[in-house]
């Protein structure tokens, strides 16, 4: 039986890929940060997964855990996803986001040397790291120009895998993935107020959407096909790097247009505000990928447009409201 290893596994991409192995017979296993409570969103979306406390950047733990589990796949998924968080814990962002990803690299290396082990590997790279881009889409070949925290480790994590794969032969891809959603995304990203914010004026329990830039135009995907995407690339006879994108962008006034419709609102200009004190110190205007590369060589296809996508969250925040039910396993469906 195959064994997957994923880290950082009671975020969003990791339930959502952890339920789609699980679904195809692959046994799953997992890590969260130590002493982080996730009891709920475990409960809810990883019974009967093996779950490890290990920091993704403890090289010793995350050796141990290879060393007793040796998974077959590893999908390295744990990150402070946030760029936002990146500005005020930089340092902590570059550790986890960037040297853990060295670390397991060199680790994957010397177990091979050790005794032959040599799972595949995908790694969790981000359409952040592009930078204010020179040219629209980005494909793989555009050159990487990070101008946050975040997308600054996750280029480093990204380099660090390509020199791994070039110089020792390490079986890893980087998915290189473009904003992806889904009901299951936490409460603390833009995509998610907006539909929790909606939800809540939907049933008259506020009046107000505060929000930074609504101008951005970024490149939403359905978190589902973006975990799809990231079995193929892992399972890709080279491995390589693939952007996954939709190749559309979408300004974030349309989101929220999404969303108010999807909650039957029509006048939601009323219940709008734009607050300066939400806006970034570089807000990158617009991002959008060209998935050509994954579609053509890896077969990979999507399921799910934007406005179906903003639907199911609003509407799981409807829900959420009514039942005061924040974690409910049918969201994996
Ligand atoms: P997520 O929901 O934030 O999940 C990331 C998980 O990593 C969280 O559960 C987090 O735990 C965990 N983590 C943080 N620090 C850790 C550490 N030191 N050791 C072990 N685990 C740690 O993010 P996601 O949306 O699932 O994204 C998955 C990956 O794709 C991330 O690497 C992200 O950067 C990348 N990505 C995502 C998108 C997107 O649109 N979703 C776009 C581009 C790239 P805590 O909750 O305890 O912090």
């Amino acid at each position: 039986m195959t064994t997957a290893l994923i880290t950082g596994i009671a975020g969003q991409d990791g339930a959502l890929l952890a339920a789609a192995l699980r679904r195809d017979g692959v046994r799953v296993v997992g890590t969260v940060r130590p002493g982080e409570p996730h009891e709920a969103f475990q409960g809810a979306y990883l019974p009967h997964v093996p779950i490890y406390e290990v920091d993704v950047s403890d090289a010793a733990g995350m050796r141990a855990l290879l060393e007793r589990e040796q998974p077959d796949e590893i999908y390295n998924l744990a990150a402070i996803s946030s760029v936002g968080v990146s500005w005020s814990r930089p340092l902590q962002v570059a550790q986890v986001n960037g040297v853990a990803v060295l670390s397991l690299l060199q680790t994957l290396v010397e177990l091979e040397q050790a005794d032959g082990y040599r799972p595949a590997l995908c790694q969790a790279s981000s359409g952040e790291m592009f930078g204010t881009p020179g040219r629209l889409p980005l494909d793989e070949s555009c050159p990487l120009a990070p101008q946050n925290p975040y997308a600054v480790a996750k280029v480093f994590a990204h380099h660090s895998a390509t020199t791994y794969r070039q110089a020792y032969g390490v079986r890893v891809s980087n998915v290189v993935l473009f904003n992806h959603e889904s009901p299951l995304r936490p409460a603390s990203f833009v995509t998610r107020k907006i539909t929790a914010g909606v939800a809540a004026i939907a049933q008259g329990r506020s009046d107000v959407l505060e929000l930074g830039r609504l101008d951005i135009e970024r490149d939403w995907g359905a978190a589902v096909d973006y975990v799809a995407g990231m079995r193929l690339a892992l399972a890709a006879p080279e491995p390589g790097d693939y952007v996954l994108a939709t190749g559309r962008p979408t300004k974030l006034a349309d989101f929220v247009a999404m969303a108010f419709a999807a909650a039957g609102i029509e006048d939601a200009g009323r219940y709008l505000r734009s607050n300066p004190a939400f806006f970034r110190p570089t807000d990158i205007p617009s991002l959008y990928g060209d998935p050509t590369r994954a579609e053509t060589e890896l077969g990979w296809r999507r399921t799910q447009d934007l406005p179906q996508v903003v639907a199911a969250m609003v509407e799981a925040d409807l829900r959420r409201l009514r039942t005061g039910v924040e974690n409910d396993p049918a969201l994996l469906a």
